[in-house]
């Protein structure tokens, strides 16, 4: 909604941050702003306002254009009842029902300005968004655009394709490298080398190896979000949920290597077959991967196939299951005195040779994170008590760790043994070490009716 208001004042009852967020809001407008509250806490000095700490007064209302009421007690009630006598509209902070008018929730990137608005009966979802797109949006994403403005005659000499000069103006407003040269005053130089190495790559393709984390949306970073709305492709795992895979653009194609059709999966070699030829289509391929790419997740081998196909890629961490497992249950996998070193290993597969090297690096202190172990986690901890790991050491053990629905266990390396448990559906984090106790378990199952001393 917008009024007109010039020559007139905005008044804003209030002191605080709510009042400030109102400041922030119309101060772009030709009106004068006056604050007023008994109590100004908020630091109002870096806008153009008149500030008066007293209590309100009906004649404050005098020549008022609008009325924000950003603040409770008796002075709002007064407030109010003046502006609806004097028929001025009123807008009462997280009271929709007292408002006149709504005031859309702004993201400021000047020249770009976001507007979010709800029917007016959600601030909490209007806030809520306005927080996810102030995280997608670098702050300087606007003088980042402004440079693009200054490139467009370049870019339609360089780069021929509508498409692909549409995804260098992308890349340009997204690139980390961009905005840090801007911050040190070199942004122009920055984009001309990004515009060169665009019209050079015209066409070609790319494979991203992007870490999906454990599996909740929020837990992706901003980058992997970003390349996950530049790609054409999203080559995923299973284990990658669809809640992440639909961070991407709506119009990619989506190919999910863990379940073919026919039900078996693809081979690792008809992988890296894929990613180079889609790569080579010329098409930005996303190969999203859970947790972080180079933790059990065969990046090795899609690079190496990558690097000899002579494609360009590039690598995203991810925040890796064990990661989400610890913080899950407050678990500080080192702790000073207890535990100094944190070892990811894979359970699967594991000779007895590697079982005893890690019994004795539990024994020492250290917390073993053991991946892919729930089938057979009665099995591998009997071997560890086997290669002289004590039966009284904590397990902690995470399924769906960093999701919803995730579940939890505790109890020893002694009680694991002893028999197969009952897992729910997932996949699963084991920690074996002293330092498990140190976590929060409390909610957790025991593992065969024992469990650890949480410290
Ligand atoms: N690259 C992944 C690991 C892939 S290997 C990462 O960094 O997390 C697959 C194994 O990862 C599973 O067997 C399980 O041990 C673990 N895993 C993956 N996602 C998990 C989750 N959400 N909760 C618990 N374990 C998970």
């Amino acid at each position: 909604m917008s009024y007109k208001v010039l020559g007139q004042r905005i008044v804003i009852l209030g002191g605080g941050d709510e009042a400030l967020n109102k400041v922030r809001l119309v101060t772009k407008t030709t009106a004068s702003v006056v604050i007023i509250s008994r109590h100004i806490q908020a630091d109002f000095s870096a806008f153009a306002v008149e500030v008066i700490e007293r209590a309100f007064v009906p004649g404050d209302l005098e020549n008022a254009a609008l009325l924000f009421v950003a603040e409770e007690g008796p002075d709002a009630e007064l407030a109010k009842a003046e502006a609806r006598a004097r028929g001025i509209p009123l807008n009462v902070v997280d009271v929709p029902a007292e408002c006149d008018f709504y005031t859309p929730s702004i993201v400021d990137r000047a020249p770009l300005t976001v507007a979010i608005s709800t029917e007016g009966d959600a601030p909490v979802l209007a806030r809520l968004v306005r927080a996810r797109i102030e995280a997608m949006l670098s702050p300087r994403i606007g003088k980042i655009a402004r440079l693009a403005g200054g490139l467009r005659h370049a870019a339609e000499k360089l780069i021929h394709d509508g498409p692909a000069r549409r995804r260098f103006y992308e890349a340009l407003v997204t690139s980390p490298e961009v905005e840090a040269a801007d911050i040190r005053g070199q942004g122009l130089e920055a984009a001309e080398t990004l515009l060169a190495a665009h019209a050079r790559a015209e066409g070609q393709g790319v494979v991203w190896l992007i870490g999906a984390g454990p599996g909740s949306e929020d837990l992706l970073t901003l980058r992997a979000q970003r390349l996950l709305q530049e790609a054409d492709v999203i080559v995923h795992d299973q284990l990658v949920p669809s809640v992440v895979i639909d961070m991407g653009r709506r119009d990619a194609e989506r190919i999910d290597v863990g379940k073919a059709k026919g039900h078996h999966s693809f081979s690792q070699a008809q992988i890296n077959t894929l990613i180079v030829r889609l790569a080579r289509q010329g098409k930005r391929v996303a190969r999203l991967k859970s947790g972080d790419p180079m933790i059990f997740g065969r990046a090795g081998e899609e690079i190496a196939a990558l690097r000899k196909a002579g494609i360009a890629w590039q690598i995203v961490p991810g925040i890796s299951a064990a990661l989400a497992a610890a913080a899950d249950t407050a678990t500080p996998v080192t702790l000073r005195k207890v535990s100094s070193g944190f070892i990811m290993a894979t359970a699967h597969g594991a000779d007895d040779g590697e079982l005893s090297h890690w019994a004795a690096l539990a024994q020492s202190g250290l917390t073993l994170a053991l991946y892919m172990g729930k089938s057979i986690a009665s099995d591998v901890a009997a071997r560890l008590v086997a290669h002289g790991a004590a039966p009284s050491l904590p397990v902690g053990i995470v399924v769906n760790a960093g999701r919803a629905d995730k579940s939890t266990y505790a109890g020893t390396l002694g009680a694991l043994s002893a028999g197969q448990v009952a897992f729910s559906d997932g996949p699963a984090i084991i920690f074996v070490g002293e330092a498990v106790a140190a976590g929060d378990w409390a909610d957790a199952a025991r593992l065969a009716g024992q469990s650890f001393r949480v410290a």
